[in-house]
């Protein structure tokens, strides 16, 4: 039975949706939904809050994509400057 994953539907807690199906649900839930009005996650358009500032500290999708360009950073300072191969002969002595 772990074929498949189950998200909660964000306009109703009592909605369990298969994740793959959560976009289409979304979209026909969103219709008839009357509570406060939610925003829509930058980095999984499935997640649906009110309150985006603390969804970020625990969204799976953004803490990711800033791991991510951490790492990106990471990689790129590695690379070593050139001056370093000792072919830079116009050292002022
Ligand atoms: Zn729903
Ligand atoms: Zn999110």
């Amino acid at each position: 039975m772990s074929d498949f994953e189950y998200g909660i539907c964000p306009y109703d807690k009592s909605h369990r949706i298969l994740l793959f199906r959560m976009p289409k649900h979304l979209i026909k839930c969103e219709k008839n939904y009357c509570g406060p009005p939610l925003q829509t996650c930058k980095y999984n358009a499935t997640h649906r809050v009110q309150d985006m500032e603390k969804h970020l500290k625990e969204c799976d999708y953004y803490l990711r994509s800033i791991e991510n360009q951490a790492v990106q950073i990471a990689l790129r300072s590695r690379i070593p400057p050139k001056q370093e191969d000792g072919h830079d002969v116009d050292t002022p002595f």
